[in-house]
């Protein structure tokens, strides 16, 4: 397994299998791996010759007062698991090579990145979308994973190559959730042990959606007011949104059916959670 940290250099790694017609599968991650990252790179895997991961921690999506100086950190532990999920290449840029002064270019999608973590993260998705249009330019893979953990942003990255024409296979890839159903995100390692048994509230919030979803309940509002009292019995949870889309546009509903999204976004302390589920789908 290589570790790059050059862009010139990852480039040059990207042009030999793209001339010889082997296929490069990407997985762009912020690093802290976990089982949820791991289930991308294992899939990546099988499905291409050449399994490139990037760690970044990329600043131009964090917002003024967000986490970008804490984002919890572990390089050998993460090439530790890259090594065992097959990665050929780790590829780890700084923040100074990808922003040199001068950088002045920013992709944005407008309107699928407006609602939900769009509203309560302004600037969020353009950060995303510049750094995934960077890292593609770099790596130049066949296909690239993203978990439907972050749902919104799998959206806005299947908008972008689509409107931009790059010739890249968006793969989206299931939650891989702990034993009690709380979805694997490094956040999770903020929370003091009380506020891991908070997390649950919105794994219970979905189950709650969704039970009544198969029980026959189509309207929003009924859903809704459900779904929030479950998490608003979480003394420690902040909501800061709860919300029912079209799970393919993000457009408002007033009636749910099987491809609608349920996205909610709480705070449990200082630590900001998200979650997600197709009612239609399986958790
Ligand atoms: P991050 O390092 O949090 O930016 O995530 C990198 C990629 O891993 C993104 O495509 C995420 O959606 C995906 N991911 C994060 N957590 C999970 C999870 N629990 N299950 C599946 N994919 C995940």
């Amino acid at each position: 397994m290589k570790i790059i940290n050059s862009i010139v250099h990852m480039q040059a790694l990207a042009i030999a299998p793209e001339r010889d017609g082997r296929k490069i599968a990407f997985v762009p991650t912020m690093g802290f791996l976990h089982e949820g990252h791991a289930s991308l790179l294992r899939e990546g895997r099988k499905r291409a010759d050449v399994l490139v991961l990037s760690i970044f921690v990329n600043p131009i999506q964090f917002g003024k007062n967000e986490d970008l100086d804490r984002y919890p950190k572990d390089m050998e532990r993460d090439c530790q698991i890259a090594e065992a999920c097959g990665v050929d290449i780790v590829f780890i840029p700084t923040a100074a090579e990808m922003y040199p002064s001068g950088f002045q270019t920013g992709v944005t999608v407008r309107e699928i990145s407006l609602p939900l973590c769009g509203a309560s993260r302004p600037g969020h998705f353009d950060g995303v979308a510049t750094v995934v249009a960077k890292l593609f330019n770099i790596v130049r893979p066949d296909l690239a994973l993203f978990g439907t953990k972050d749902y919104q942003q799998l959206a806005v990255i299947r908008r972008m190559t689509a409107d931009l024409n790059m010739p890249v296979e968006i793969v989206g890839m299931p939650i891989v959730r702990e034993a009690d159903g709380v979805a694997m995100s490094s956040r999770n390692a903020y929370l003091s042990p009380h506020e891991r048994q908070s997390a649950l509230c919105l794994i219970q919030a979905l189950r709650r959606a969704r039970e009544l979803f198969a029980g026959g309940e189509r309207s929003i509002a009924v859903l809704m007011k459900e779904a929030r009292a479950v998490v608003m019995q979480e003394a420690a949870a902040v909501i800061d949104y709860i919300e029912f889309r079209d799970g393919a546009t993000l457009q408002e509903l007033d009636v749910a059916d099987d491809s609608t999204l349920l996205a909610l976004a709480v705070k449990i302390g200082q630590t900001r959670l998200i979650d997600n589920t197709v009612l239609g789908e399986v958790l």
